[in-house]
């Protein structure tokens, strides 16, 4: 017979001690891993935790490419990913090599890099950014052109804010396509007091009937800092657990069912648990890779201090 989820966690919490292992979980993870996790937060929260920790160990329930940023910024550190096959649909819609010949066609573009995507396509970009900071990032950037990979909905939304011309990778999120337009009208009837928040990884259709776009990190401020009692969520259902757990008080609604995100669910108890056990699958980036990746993320995380 396996273990209870109670013997797991209780095995997870001393295992991690002796370890000096730290838990670093997304949002749109399960919610009994993120009740195990020391820090819960969206892509570029969880970069900076990581950046910060004094932990021999970070252990990422995540995806591949939340690993390797973690790997890139703390390359002394264990990052271990629970499950190898965790990774971004997303992410996987660029490689370097395409991006190398894209970017040989257009040598007056900034190549701007979401932070979705793997340490090769960020050492081959100019500068990364999250959905928290794109509009910024981008209006910093002195020039008129920008390549941006590998997201076409949010490159599509950064354009609706920016005048610069933005070139777009034909990538996208297959968990926030399924979000239809059809079903926020329908909500926003059954639910008329509620306002409507989306991830800018939606369709344009969908942002357009949004009450505000906002990454996951944001929509958790604004759903504990505003008076608003009832949401329509627009993102991963994970984030569900999250948003009702810190705000007891108010009801948030799923924009639908399908909007899960397969790889994120891969990070289980058991995982977790196996994965300290036997310090693997350790996610790693290559020193010469490493080094330019971490120069593209180095030049977000300033013009985010700016
Ligand atoms: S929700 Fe979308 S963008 Fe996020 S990890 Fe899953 S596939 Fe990638």
């Amino acid at each position: 017979m396996g273990n209870s989820d109670a013997e797991l966690i209780d095995k997870i919490l001393s295992l991690k001690k002796r370890r000096n292992a730290v838990i670093l979980a997304h949002n749109y993870q399960l919610g009994e891993i993120q009740d195990i996790a020391d820090f819960v937060g969206d892509s570029l929260e969880l970069s900076q935790k990581a950046a910060k920790t004094d932990a021999d160990v970070i252990i990422f329930c995540g995806v591949y490419f939340m690993a390797e940023t973690a790997s890139i910024l703390c390359p002394d550190k264990v990052v271990l990913l629970p499950d190898r096959h965790a990774g971004c649909p997303m992410a996987d819609m660029i490689t370097a090599a395409g991006l190398r010949e894209r970017k040989s066609k257009l040598p007056g573009a900034i190549v701007v890099c979401y932070i979705n995507s793997s340490a090769e396509v960020k050492a081959e970009s100019d500068v990364c950014c999250t959905s928290a900071n794109a509009v910024k990032v981008i209006e910093s950037l002195d020039a008129k052109e920008i390549l941006f990979v590998p997201d076409q909905y949010l490159g599509h939304y950064i354009s609706t804010k920016t005048d610069k011309k933005m070139i777009l990778w034909p990538g996208f999120c297959p968990t926030h396509i399924r979000i239809q337009p059809q079903y926020i009208t329908n909500l926003r009837q059954e639910h008329p007091q509620a306002k409507v928040v989306v991830h800018p990884e939606c369709r344009p259709e969908v942002i357009a009937l949004a009450d505000e776009v906002l990454s996951t990190g944001g929509l958790c401020r604004y759903a504990n800092r505003s008076e608003v009692k009832e949401m329509i969520v627009g993102t991963e259902i994970g984030i569900i657990h999250r948003l009702r757990k810190e705000n007891p008080g108010k009801k948030f609604i799923s924009s639908s069912e399908q909007a899960i995100c397969p790889r994120m669910k891969l990070i289980t108890l058991e995982r977790v648990l196996w994965s300290l056990q036997e310090m693997n699958p350790e996610v790693k980036v290559p020193e010469e890779i490493r080094v330019k990746a971490k120069a593209t993320v180095d030049k977000m995380l300033e013009i985010g201090r700016g």
